[in-house]
């Protein structure tokens, strides 16, 4: 399958990781909006927000696990951090691979573009 994410949770694309165990990767985003801009993608391919199903429910629990620890980690997690999911076209999801931004490192704005 000809897929970004795959590729670089599969080892296929070298990507330096931030985190890495059986279930999930998380590397820095390519094009950072945020001092701190990270992607939590599962290794499993699942195209988007609205198709999680069954079992995958839990894989994206452990996604707002390594969340917590990624945030502690980059220094975040006091001042505050804001996890997206952009679902679909109008939401605006260009990598039909279901993933996670970590954003922090400055005052997010609400509501968001
Ligand atoms: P989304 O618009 O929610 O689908 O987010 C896709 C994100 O993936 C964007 O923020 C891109 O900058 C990022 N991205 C695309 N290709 C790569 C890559 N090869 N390495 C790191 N980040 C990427
Ligand atoms: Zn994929």
């Amino acid at each position: 399958m000809d897929c970004i994410f795959c590729k670089i949770a599969n080892g296929v694309i070298k990507t330096d990781f931030l985190y890495e165990d059986d279930k999930v990767v998380a590397f820095k985003d390519i094009n950072p909006v945020a001092p701190a801009h990270v992607l939590i993608v599962p290794k499993k391919h699942i195209e988007s927000a609205l198709l999680i199903e069954g079992e995958d429910f839990n894989l994206i629990g452990h996604v707002f696990k390594v969340a917590q620890k990624l945030a502690k980690e980059l220094g975040i997690s006091e001042d505050g951090f804001r996890i997206v999911n952009n679902c679909n076209r109008a939401g605006g999801q260009t990598v039909m691979h279901i993933h996670f931004h970590l954003l922090g490192g400055r005052d997010m704005q609400w509501p968001p573009g």
